[in-house]
């Protein structure tokens, strides 16, 4: 088993970096920064965001897990004091393997088209102010949007920037794509659904912003500025990523835990 190890940076998560290198060691496992079977991310969702982004050329064949080192940690279900047993289970045996639906985003200007995966969601921001794009869904126009921005989120980014908009929270089993609006001007004169929009896997968007406005373009944790954008090209990604589980993981537990507390009030 080879595996790499991607660590927020801070001296807790080094310092179990340093804790998991030498449990790794005494296993047999080998670490491998180029070819991994098993990629670690210790920190939060941020972190595995840049496992992510780091090995996505490899997304078929690698497998992700998340230690979390304090903050929220959606993607990260092994806790600081749990090291020891990852390592003997990664060790010993065989991960049930999760895939979990990404986003595709092509991206055509007058001189290219290039295609980006996304793990949490695609963000789109006017640099000079209210941005100002169509949205069509199925090559069939769908509304013209004036606002703050608009965020395409995959199942496992619903928890992310989009529930902060208002945004529906999907189990990572269901491959969609969910179109979210950062404050939209609606009046009179200009008008949008104003809800978050659900699409199936077999369903596309896109999004066609003035080619002359300066555009922030987000990915996940990545921001890029861009001019001469014709069009956004959204779907459902052929890959997934995987994440090994060397134990039991219900997605609606971490739910509660990071949005309501482990708390056992009563009605
Ligand atoms: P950050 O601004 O340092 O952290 C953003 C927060 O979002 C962190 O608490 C992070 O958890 C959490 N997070 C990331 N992915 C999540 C997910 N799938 N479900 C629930 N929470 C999640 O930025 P970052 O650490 O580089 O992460 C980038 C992400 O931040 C973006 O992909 C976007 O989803 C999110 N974001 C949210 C807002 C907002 O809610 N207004 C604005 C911008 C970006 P950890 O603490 O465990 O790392």
């Amino acid at each position: 088993m080879k595996y790499a190890l991607l660590d927020r940076g801070d001296p807790l998560s080094r310092e179990l970096s340093e804790q998991f290198h030498s449990l790794a060691a005494a296993k047999g496992l080998t670490p491998d920064d180029t070819s991994p079977d098993l990629v670690l991310s210790i920190g939060g969702d941020g972190t595995l965001l840049q496992a992510f982004h780091r090995y996505r050329d490899q997304v078929k064949r690698v497998a992700f897990v998340g230690v979390h080192t304090g903050h929220l940690g959606f993607y990260a279900d092994w806790q600081k004091n749990e090291l020891a047993e990852l390592v003997e289970l990664i060790a010993t045996k065989e991960p049930r393997e999760v895939k979990y639906p990404l986003l595709q985003i092509e991206i055509i200007s007058d001189t290219s088209a290039t295609s980006y995966l996304a793990l949490n969601e695609f963000t789109l921001k006017s640099v000079d102010g209210t941005l100002v794009a169509g949205i069509n869904i199925n090559d069939e126009p769908f509304e013209m949007f004036r606002g703050d921005g608009i965020v395409i989120s995959s199942p496992s980014g619903s928890t992310g920037y989009n529930k902060s908009l208002g945004g529906a929270v999907i189990h990572p089993s269901i491959e969609g794509l969910q179109i979210a609006e950062i404050a939209s001007i609606n009046n009179r004169v200009y008008r949008t659904l104003g809800s978050s929009v659900i699409l199936p896997k077999h369903h596309h968007c896109d999004i066609v912003p003035d080619p002359e406005e300066p555009l922030f373009v987000g990915i996940d944790h990545l921001v890029l500025q861009m001019t001469g954008v014709r069009s956004i090209i959204c779907r459902v990604a052929q890959e997934k990523i995987t994440f090994a589980r060397y134990r039991p993981y219900t997605f609606w537990n971490r739910v509660r835990e990071a949005f309501i507390g482990s708390g056992t009030d009563k009605v």
